[in-house]
Order: C-alpha cells, then sequence, then structure tokens
C-alpha cells in the first residue's frame, strides 16, 4: 500500500459503528464499501468466508448461531458477570467459558472457532480500518477509538488490545460523549464559555457528561451512565411482547427457533425506527414458524409501555451527572442528543420535561458525532496544526472510583469518582502479619462501602517485601491512570529509607502478551483468507459477467446484422457452456475461473476483432464493448498489506497472580 495515511476516529458502536478523518480543514466521515456511513458491527462465519459488517448484518437471518454481534457488550467482562448471563439467553450464537473470560464459539469452514471479545471487535476495527483505507487510497495505522464514559480499566484496555488485534496503534481511547462534545463545540465554534449536557443513548450503552467548552478546551465535569442500556434493549422488550403474543395467536412459541426469533428481532429494530416518526408501525413476516404468516402491529403508545421502564432508568444517571458536576440545571446552556435511541419520542420528552420543556439540541448527526469528535482528536494528537483541531485540548474524568479492600472487607478509595485524569495517587499500606514477604491488594471500582457491593478489577500481588514485624514495612501503592482511563498500580517498601522495589503480577482477566500476538498473527492469516476468498469470488464473477456480456452482444439486433450467423453461433454456445460450467463449480478455485475465462476469451476474441473491422464496433455503454476486454471489472484486488507485529498495549506487565494472601491494612 501507498503512503502512510491520517490517523482516523474509530467509533466501535455495540450495534454500529463509524470511522471519520480529519482532512482540508474538515472531518469527513467515511461511507463503506456499500456506501453507508455507519457499518454494522457484526462478524458472520460460513462455510467459505468470513463476513464482516453490511455483508454480516444481511445474511443473519440465514445464518444466526455462527454471525456474532454485541461484542462490546462482551468485551472486558467475565464470563460470571451477571450481564453476561442474562445477555447469553437471548444470543443465537453460543458464549462459553474459558478461565474467567467468554469466548463466542462458532462453525467457521466446517471447524469450531472459539473468539474471545476482543478479537470479533478487531474484526470490526479491521474493518473500518479498511474503509478509511480505500477512501484514503494510503495506509491507515493509527486510531482514536472511543468507548462509553462508563466502561472500565478492563473494557478499555480490552479495547485497546482489539485496536493491536486489528494492527492498529491506537493514539487514545476517549470517551463518546466528549467526542460528540467536541463534535457539537466545533460545529457551534464555541468561544465563550457554556456549559453542556451530553445525552448519549446509542444500540447499547447510554452516557450522559457534563461539560465545560471554552476555546477548544473541552472539560468534562461529571459523568454517568449505564453500560447496558440501548437500543437493544427496547428491541428485547418488543421480540418478548410479540413472542407472546404469537403464542397467544397460534399456541407456539418460537423461542427456541434461532432463525424465527432473528427475523423477528430485525423486524422488531424496523418498526421501532418508524415508531418515531409515525404513531404505528406493522410487521410482516411470512412463515415466521411452521408456516404461520405473523401480521401484526404497534402503536407508539404501546412501545413506550413496554420500554416505560428502560426509559424512565435514564433519569437517573442526567439527576447523578449534574448532582457530580455541582450544576443546577439552569446552569446547562445546551443539551445535546447523540446516539440513534435519542430518536425516540418519549426519551426526548422524558429529557425536556427534566429540564422544564427546554428545546433539546439536535444540531449534530446523532449516528456520527461521536467518530467527528474521535477523528478531530486523532488529528490533534498527530500534530495538525489546522485552526480547528490544534487548541484541542480534552479533559475528561474517571467515571468510578477506584479504591482496594483493607481489613474487613472495607473499599478504601484511592481515586475518586469523576477525578481528572491523567490522575496519579498514592496509599501507604502494611502489613498486619509478622515477617509477610507478600501482600495481595485487590482492586475495586465502585461507590458503595464495602468491596462486595463494588466490581473487582483484578487482584494484584505484591512480592519482595523484606521480613519485618508486622506494622513495620510501608507500602507505597500508587494508581496511575493515563488519558485514556487506564490504570496502572505499582508499589514501593518506603520503610527502610531506601526504596525497595516491589514486584506485581495481577490476575485481572485480561489477555496476556502471548494471546494477544496469537491474536495478531490469526488476524493476519484470517485477512489472506479472505483475500484468496475475495479473489476467487472476483474471478468467478468476472467470468461470469464476460459470459453473459458476451451472450448480450450477440443478441443485439444491430450487432447480428453484422456478424455471420456461425459466428454468432460460436459465441452463444461457448458462452452457454461457460455458465453450464460455472452453476455446476460454484467453489472452483480462482485459477479454474481464470482459466475457463482465457479460453472463452480466445474464442471470442476472434470473432468480435471481425466485428471491429466491420466497422460493427459495439456502441458505448453497449455489453462487451471492448474486444477481449474484462467485463464485470477486475477480480479481487484493493487488500491491504499485512499487519504490523504486536504494538505494547502499555500499562503493567502481563503476567499471572500467585493468589490468596492475608488481608492488609491501610496506615493512618
Ligand atoms: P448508535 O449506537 O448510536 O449507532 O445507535 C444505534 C441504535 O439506535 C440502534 O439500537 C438503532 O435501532 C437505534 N436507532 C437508530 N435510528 C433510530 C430511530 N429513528 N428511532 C429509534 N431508534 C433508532
Amino acid at each position: 500500500m501507498a503512503a502512510p495515511g491520517p490517523a482516523v476516529g474509530i467509533d466501535l458502536g455495540t450495534t454500529y459503528s463509524c470511522v471519520g478523518v480529519f482532512q482540508h480543514g474538515k472531518v469527513e466521515i467515511i461511507a463503506n464499501d456499500q456506501g453507508n456511513r455507519t457499518t454494522p458491527s457484526f462478524v458472520a462465519f460460513t462455510d467459505t468466508e468470513r463476513l464482516i459488517g453490511d455483508a454480516a448484518k444481511n445474511q443473519v437471518a440465514m445464518n444466526p448461531t455462527n454471525t456474532v454481534f454485541d461484542a462490546k457488550r462482551l468485551i472486558g467482562r467475565n464470563f460470571d458477570d451477571r450481564d453476561v448471563q442474562s445477555d447469553m439467553r437471548l444470543w443465537p450464537f453460543t458464549v462459553i467459558k474459558d478461565g474467567k473470560k467468554p469466548k463466542i464459539q462458532v462453525e467457521y469452514k466446517g471447524e469450531t472457532k472459539k473468539f474471545f471479545a476482543e478479537e470479533i471487535s478487531s474484526m470490526v476495527l479491521t474493518k473500518m480500518k479498511e474503509t478509511a483505507e480505500a477512501y484514503l487510497g494510503k495506509e491507515v495505522s493509527k486510531a482514536v477509538v472511543t468507548v462509553p464514559a462508563y466502561f472500565n480499566d478492563l473494557q478499555r484496555r480490552a479495547t485497546k488490545d482489539a485496536g493491536v488485534i486489528a494492527g492498529l496503534q491506537v493514539l487514545r481511547i476517549i470517551n463518546e460523549p466528549t467526542a460528540a462534545a467536541v463534535a457539537y463545540g466545533l460545529d457551534k465554534k464555541v468561544g465563550q464559555e457554556r456549559n453542556v449536557l451530553i445525552f448519549d443513548l446509542g444500540g447499547g450503552t447510554f452516557d450522559v457528561s457534563v461539560l465545560t467548552i471554552e476555546e477548544g478546551i473541552f472539560e468534562v465535569k461529571s459523568t454517568a451512565g449505564n453500560t447496558h442500556l440501548g437500543g437493544e434493549d427496547f428491541d428485547n422488550k418488543m421480540v418478548e411482547h410479540f413472542i407472546s403474543e404469537f403464542e397467544r395467536k397460534h399456541k407456539k412459541n418460537i423461542q427456541s427457533n434461532k432463525r424465527a426469533v432473528r427475523r423477528l428481532r430485525t423486524a422488531c429494530e424496523r418498526a421501532k425506527r418508524v415508531l418515531s416518526s409515525s404513531p404505528q408501525a406493522s410487521i410482516e413476516i411470512d412463515s415466521l414458524y411452521e408456516g404461520i404468516d405473523f401480521y401484526t402491529s404497534l402503536t407508539r403508545a404501546r412501545f413506550e409501555e413496554l420500554c416505560g421502564s428502560l426509559f424512565r432508568q435514564t433519569q437517573d444517571p442526567v439527576t447523578k451527572a449534574l448532582r457530580d458536576a455541582d450544576f443546577d440545571k439552569s446552569k446547562i446552556h445546551e443539551v445535546v442528543l447523540v446516539g440513534g435511541s435519542t430518536r425516540i419520542p418519549k426519551i426526548q420528552k422524558i429529557l425536556q420535561d427534566m429540564f422544564s420543556g427546554r428545546e433539546l439540541n439536535k444540531s449534530i448527526n446523532p449516528d456520527e458525532a461521536v467518530a467527528y469528535g474521535a477523528a478531530a482528536q486523532a488529528a490533534f494528537l498527530s500534530g495538525d496544526k489546522s485552526d480547528e483541531v490544534q487548541d484541542l485540548l480534552l479533559l475528561d474524568v474517571a467515571p468510578l472510583s477506584l479504591g482496594i479492600e483493607t481489613a474487613g472487607g472495607v473499599m478504601n478509595n484511592v481515586i475518586g469518582r469523576n477525578t481528572t485524569i491523567p490522575a496519579r495517587k498514592e496509599c501507604t499500606l502494611t502489613t498486619n502479619v509478622d515477617n509477610l514477604q507478600s501482600v495481595l491488594i485487590q482492586v475495586f471500582e465502585g461507590e458503595r462501602a464495602m468491596v462486595a457491593d463494588n466490581h473487582s478489577l483484578g487482584n494484584y500481588n505484591l512480592t519482595g517485601i523484606p521480613p519485618a514485624p508486622r506494622g513495620v514495612p510501608q507500602i507505597d501503592v500508587i494508581f496511575d491512570i493515563d488519558a485514556n482511563g487506564i490504570l496502572d498500580v505499582s508499589a514501593e517498601d518506603t520503610s527502610r529509607g531506601k526504596q525497595n522495589k516491589i514486584f506485581i503480577t495481577y490476575d485481572t482477566g485480561r489477555l496476556s502478551r502471548e494471546e494477544i500476538e496469537r491474536m495478531v498473527s490469526e488476524a493476519e492469516k484470517y485477512k489472506k483468507e479472505d483475500e484468496v476468498q475475495k479473489q476467487r469470488i472476483g474471478a468467478k464473477n468476472a467470468l461470469e459477467s464476460y459470459a453473459y456480456d458476451m451472450k448480450s452482444t450477440m443478441e443485439d439486433d444491430k450487432i447480428k446484422e453484422k456478424v455471420s450467423e456461425e459466428d454468432r453461433k460460436t459465441v452463444i454456445d461457448k458462452c452457454a457452456e461457460a455458465v453450464d460450467w460455472l452453476h455446476n463449480n460454484q467453489t472452483a478455485e480462482k485459477d479454474e475461473f481464470e482459466n475457463h475465462q482465457k479460453e472463452l476469451e480466445q474464442a471470442c476474441q476472434p470473432i468480435i476483432t471481425r466485428l471491429y473491422q466491420a466497422g460493427g464496433a459495439p456502441e458505448e455503454g453497449m455489453p462487451g464493448g471492448m474486444p477481449g476486454g474484462m467485463p464485470g471489472g477486475m477480480p479481487g484486488g484493493g487488500m491491504l498489506g499485512g499487519f504490523p507485529g504486536a504494538g505494547g498495549s502499555g500499562g503493567a506487565p502481563y503476567g499471572q497472580s500467585s493468589g490468596g494472601g492475608p488481608t492488609i491494612e491501610e496506615v493512618d
């Protein structure tokens, strides 16, 4: 591939992803090969190939168990996580347990394959990278990737790992609402200080951020949200509703038929979108289950009732974000809507009522704003000196408090919620047992007093503590959160006047460096396979187009007069032979298609040349215009070079905790 291209911004969404690039003083959102500006975050595996994006989503009803979506709902979570367990019941694909982590199991080319969520997300990122490369005509190796503000350390780290597997250097992980605020700020050219509330409700996640924007500085004051609330949950409510309706009407439960449920879900999502602009939507699915057609409808009022409790769940984070920012509602200058689900009128109404009927800001495109802001940030981080981005400064915050477990299971907060990041905080610990040489610190996130009520981020095992009576060691534990919101924990023993290095190993359910390296090389392998497949299909299509074009050329009335009947018959027969062969050899290799095409060309070319000489060249725009040419376009082509090696994913060393250990106490 040609010269390296600019860094891009990628909104890696639960349901859709979007990529943008800052060029010539503005952000451009890039359309994919189907002409769509957002790409479904879907990956499908079939007997013959791997499909990503629109191609994967389009075949989902035919291949529900091997079409994977929602990887963002799995990434950075443990298999036993409550949300994972409840999502699994709705997914048509299989999720299995591998150590602590979930893995997605599919059939690909007749074999069972298992993937971590990071790998599936990396495939979506690869698609976005290739979309940008096709548009720019340059290799793209750097990106800013967005995550929900409420993503924790593990989810952020896993997203960064997905970037590495896709061969991308992730310049920065930024928060989706912050990126959207950048889009709003650039759009409005905000000069004077403005307090903005970003309300971001997408397919799978909900985020609220309160920011102050002034002269290119975007300072996040607070953030709140729910990593598991979005359009898909509304779809699920509709699916449940219609499954019951079908059962009532036909005395049959379709639940166990994955294909039927998938078809119903697709129809529900479509109906939901219709309900944003019409009071009623109809659902018409032929032969949904055991040959029974399902024709029904839903009113907006009923939809609002079905999803009422979910819609109301958007209120708490708004209140919390305002409280944390210490802003009264009246201090908010603008409430900005982001994410496809903010098109739902009831959602807008609930929010508007919270702000005493204030007009909501819908000026930025809810589907593209996040990628837009990410692209601007990517340009800034790569040193673009354009006026629009050169002063762009994002000051984000940690979404949740981070702390460690101390004696009695008490949560000792080290970094408070909404602390501006990057942040570095220390706390000093000691031992409660004589001569203890290693301690296990358990890191949690959350706001509750007891760690049992918070969420575990992993165990860090500190070793190499010089033997000493209990209470003597002074271990400084340092929490570093970088600008990506990723945590690094380090520790020092300062009790003897000199600093002793403490070694840390951890067990947080992250991928090890070796695992990432393996995935990088597998990603490369899959990419090569995709390329072979693409070229094979290209060669097949080229042969088919050539045969049909030649045949129709010979059947054209104007041409008929200029070519002998014998020649015409030769071409038509040869073409029919080739088409016949094609029908019986759909899975042939690229070379075979090419050889057949060569043979066909050899048979047709002299006749077409004679036709030209007789002044009978087909008119421009007619099929078969060029003698011996390649109607139907070039097979294959357009694929990109391989992946760079595994870049460092930053942060602490990879390793395994030896586990266990007595509790530790905080030093006063
Ligand atoms: P995003 O993650 O921001 O791309 O949002 C995608 C979600 O928005 C999906 O769940 C879509 O079903 C939903 N969505 C998109 N357009 C509409 C609409 N007009 N009405 C309701 N939901 C929508």
